[in-house]
C-alpha cells in the first residue's frame, strides 16, 4: 500500500470509528488504536500537505481563527413552526390538515431546544454549514460544525448535492460541566444549554467550539439531487443510512396517538441528554405536504406542541441574600426540597425587592415553583390561603450582608447595590477597574492576575495593592521574577497619576472618566473633593444632582475614608496636575475655528476649560464667542450671520490673560 492509499484507509477507518462512537454509541475501535491511527494520519498529512482534504478526521480539532462569518443564502429556506399550546389546539390543526389530506398520518419528534443549521454536501463531502439566521440568510459556521463528531464529513452515498437540516445542541452533561468550570474561573455563567450552544457555535476560534463538545440531531432533508422519497419516515431512514444522528421519531396514524406520544415525550424529557421545548407533529406523506403548502411563516403540515413548565408547591424556609461581584444584592428563597423537571430543587430566585413586594413572598409561605427556560427555578405565586399566622412582609436589608456598608437602589432599576469601597464580594471587580488603563493604568494587573493575588490572600482591599512586595509575588503561580518586578514598578508608577485618574479608579457610581477629569480640575485635590457639598458638586458643569449625591454618599462611608487614607499613606498622588479650575469664563461657550499661531486648538480648548468655560464644535445662538484663527471657514460665516462676537487670536489671548 502506498502512502496515499494508507491515508485513505486511515480516514475511512477513523470516520467509521467516529460514527460508531458518537452516533451509534457502539464503539468497536479501542481508544489506543484510535489515537494511534490519528497520529499516523497527522504525520502523513504533515509530510504531504497537498493530500490534505477538508473531510479528513484530522480537521475536526478546529482550524484557524476566523475574522467573522460570511453570509449564506439558504437554497431551501429554513422555515419556522406554528405553535400549539393545548391538545384542543392540536386537534384544530389536525382538522385543518384533513380538509386537504383526509388520510394524513403523522410523525412525532421531540423538539430539540438548540440551534437550527443546514449542512451541505457535495459529492458526498461536507462542504458547508450555516446557521438558520432569518431562515433565508444565515451565517457560515462550517469550521465550527466540522468539530461536531456526529456530523459525518463524508457520506456513504455521494449524491452530487445534498442538504440536511438539524438542531445543534449542547448535551446537558456538557453544559453542567462547562458552567462549573466557568464558575471556578470567575466567568459569567450560561443561562441554559441553548445559550451555551449558540455562544459556542458562533465562536470565531474553532478550537473553542471543539472544546465545547456540541452535538446534533438531524430531522430533515432539505434537498437531495437525484433522489426521491415519498414519506418523511423514508427520509429519516435514509439519513440514518448516511450515518447521521437522527431525531427520535414515532409514526402515528391518528391525532390521538400523536397526543399520547407527546405526553410520553413530555414525561420522559429528563431522560434525554438534550433540552426539549416541545414536540413536533409532522404530516408524513411528502405529497400531502406539497398539497398543504406553507403560509408566509411556516408550513401548514407541521405543528410544535409547547409543554407548559412543570410547577410544584413547596414552602419557603428562609430568605437569604447574596452579594454578587457587581455588588448587587440578590435575594433567594430557600425552599423545602422538591423534585422538578428531573432535579431536586432547594432554592428559587426572588430577583429583587420589587419582585418580593409584588408577590408578597414571606418566610413560611407555601409557594408554587417552576423551572422555566432558565436553569434557576422561580416562584410563580404564593398560595395565600395556606399562609400561616404571624408571618411578616419581607424587606431586603439596608446594609450589605457581606461588609455592612449601606446599600442604595440603582437609579435606573430595581437592583439594590452595596456601596462598600472595600466590600470583599466586589474586591475582584473593584481591583480590575482600579488597575484598568483609563483608571490607574497598572500594566500586568488584568483579571487573571487580580484573581491570582486575591486567591493567594495577598489582597483584601484595593488599598493592599500598594503594600505588595516583590517577594510575595514571586512565590505565586505563573509569576516569574521579571513579571513580579514589572508589576511592582507599574504599581509604583501609578502613584504619580493625575488625580482625575484616581477619582475614576475609585469606582464611585455615576463617576466615569469624564467626570473624574471635571472634578479633578474643579477641586484640585482629593481633600477638597471629599469635603465638597452636594451644591458645590452640582455647580460643576455636567455634574448632575444624582452624581453629586452619589459622590457625597461615597465619601461619607467609613470604608471609603479608610481606603483614601490607605492610598494617601502609600504615597498615591492626591492632587490635580492641572491645578484647580477658575471660574471667570464659567457660563460662556466658545467655538474655535481656523488656525491659531501661538497654540494648538486643543491647547486653547484646555485653557478655556481650565477657566470654567465650555468648548463646542458648532456655532449656534447659544455660542458666546467664536475664536477665529487664520483661514477660518464656515463657522466664522455662521457666527457673522448670527451676530455672535468674534475674537481674533490677539483678543482671545488678552481675554485669557485678564481672566
Ligand atoms: P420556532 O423557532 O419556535 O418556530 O421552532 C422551530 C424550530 O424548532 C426550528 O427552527 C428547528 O430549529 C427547531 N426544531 C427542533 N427540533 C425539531 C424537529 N424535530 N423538527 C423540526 N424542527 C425542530
Amino acid at each position: 500500500m502506498n502512502e496515499r492509499q494508507e491515508m485513505e484507509t486511515l480516514r475511512a477507518e477513523l470516520e467509521r470509528a467516529n460514527y460508531e462512537y458518537y452516533v451509534q454509541d457502539a464503539p468497536t475501535m479501542s481508544d489506543y488504536d484510535y489515537d494511534h491511527k490519528m497520529r499516523r494520519l497527522e504525520e502523513l498529512e504533515a509530510a504531504h500537505p497537498d493530500w490534505k482534504t477538508p473531510d479528513s478526521p484530522t480537521q475536526r480539532v478546529g482550524g484557524a481563527v476566523a475574522e467573522g462569518f460570511s453570509e449564506v443564502v439558504h437554497q431551501v429556506p429554513l422555515e419556522s413552526l406554528q405553535d400549539v399550546f393545548s391538545m384542543e389546539e392540536l386537534s384544530v390543526f389536525d382538522q385543518r390538515v384533513r380538509e386537504t389530506a383526509e388520510r394524513a398520518t403523522y410523525d412525532v419528534e421531540p423538539k430539540v431546544d438548540g440551534l437550527s443549521v443546514a449542512l451541505e454536501y457535495e459529492n458526498g463531502v461536507f462542504v458547508r454549514g450555516a446557521t438558520r439566521g432569518d431562515g433565508r440568510v444565515g451565517e457560515d459556521v462550517t469550521e465550527n460544525l466540522r468539530t461536531i463528531r456526529s456530523i459525518p464529513l463524508r457520506l456513504p452515498e455521494a449524491l452530487p448535492r445534498f442538504i440536511v437540516r438539524g438542531e445543534v445542541f449542547m448535551p446537558k452533561s456538557v453544559f453542567i460541566r462547562l458552567n462549573e468550570e466557568r464558575e471556578l474561573n470567575g466567568q459569567p455563567l450560561f443561562a441554559n444549554p441553548r445559550n451555551a450552544a449558540a455562544g459556542s457555535l458562533r465562536q470565531l476560534d474553532p478550537k473553542v467550539a471543539a472544546a465545547r463538545h456540541l452535538d446534533i440531531l438531524v430531522f430533515n432533508i432539505q434537498y437531495a439531487e437525484g433522489k426521491t422519497f415519498s414519506t418523511h419516515l423514508e427520509t429519516l431512514e435514509y439519513l440514518e443510512s448516511q450515518h447521521f444522528r437522527v431525531i427520535p421519531h414515532t409514526a402515528c396514524s391518528t391525532i390521538q396517538q400523536c397526543s399520547s406520544r407527546i405526553q410520553a415525550i413530555g414525561d420522559s424529557r429528563e431522560a434525554f441528554d438534550f433540552d426539549i421545548d416541545g414536540a413536533v407533529v409532522k404530516v408524513n406523506s411528502l405529497l400531502d405536504r406539497q398539497a398543504l403548502g406553507s403560509t408566509a411563516k411556516f408550513p401548514r403540515w407541521a405543528a410544535a406542541y409547547k409543554y407548559p413548565p412543570e410547577q410544584k408547591p413547596s414552602t419557603v424556609v428562609d430568605i437569604v441574600v447574596q452579594v454578587g461581584r457587581t455588588g448587587v444584592l440578590t435575594p433567594k428563597a430557600v425552599i423545602q426540597p422538591v423534585r422538578l423537571a428531573g432535579t431536586t430543587v432547594t432554592n428559587a430566585t426572588l430577583h429583587n425587592q420589587d419582585f418580593i413586594a409584588e408577590k408578597d413572598v414571606r418566610i413560611g409561605d407555601t409557594v408554587l415553583v417552576q423551572k422555566a427556560g432558565e436553569i434557576i427555578p422561580e416562584i410563580v405565586s404564593v398560595l395565600k390561603e395556606k399562609r400561616p399566622e404571624g408571618t411578616v412582609p419581607y424587606r431586603l436589608p439596608d446594609r450589605c450582608p457581606v461588609c455592612g456598608a449601606p446599600v442604595v437602589r440603582d437609579e435606573d432599576g430595581a437592583a439594590l447595590r452595596c456601596t462598600g469601597a472595600e466590600c470583599p464580594a466586589q474586591l475582584q471587580r473593584h481591583l480590575v477597574h482600579f488597575a484598568s488603563r483609563d483608571a490607574m493604568d497598572i500594566e500586568g494587573l488584568g483579571p487573571a492576575a487580580v484573581k491570582n493575588l486575591i486567591d493567594a490572600g495577598l489582597l483584601k482591599t484595593p488599598g493592599d495593592l500598594y503594600s505588595l512586595k516583590q517577594e510575595d509575588l514571586i512565590s505565586l503561580d505563573r509569576m516569574g521574577k521579571k513579571s513580579a518586578e514589572n508589576l511592582i514598578s507599574a504599581i509604583e508608577k501609578s502613584k504619580q497619576n493625575d488625580l482625575s485618574k484616581l477619582i475614576f479608579a475609585l469606582g464611585i457610581r455615576q463617576v466615569g472618566q469624564k467626570a473624574g477629569q471635571l472634578l479633578a480640575q474643579k477641586f484640585g485635590s482629593m481633600d477638597s473633593l471629599s469635603s465638597a457639598s452636594e451644591e458645590e458638586l452640582s455647580a460643576v458643569p455636567d455634574i448632575g444632582p444624582i452624581t453629586a449625591e452619589s459622590i457625597t454618599a461615597w465619601f461619607s462611608a467609613p470604608q471609603s475614608r479608610h481606603l483614601i487614607e490607605t492610598l494617601k499613606e502609600a504615597g498615591v498622588n492626591m492632587e490635580s496636575h492641572a491645578g484647580p479650575v477658575g471660574d471667570t469664563l464659567s457660563g460662556l461657550t466658545f467655538v474655535l475655528t481656523g488656525e491659531l499661531s501661538g497654540m494648538t486648538r486643543k491647547a486653547a480648548g484646555e485653557r478655556i476649560q481650565a477657566l470654567g468655560g465650555k468648548v463646542s464644535g458648532s456655532v449656534s445662538k447659544k455660542t458666546s464667542y467664536v475664536v477665529a484663527g487664520e483661514a477660518a471657514g464656515s463657522k466664522l460665516r455662521k457666527a457673522q450671520e448670527l451676530g455672535i462676537p468674534i475674537l481674533d487670536e490677539e483678543a482671545f489671548i488678552a481675554m485669557l490673560e485678564q481672566s
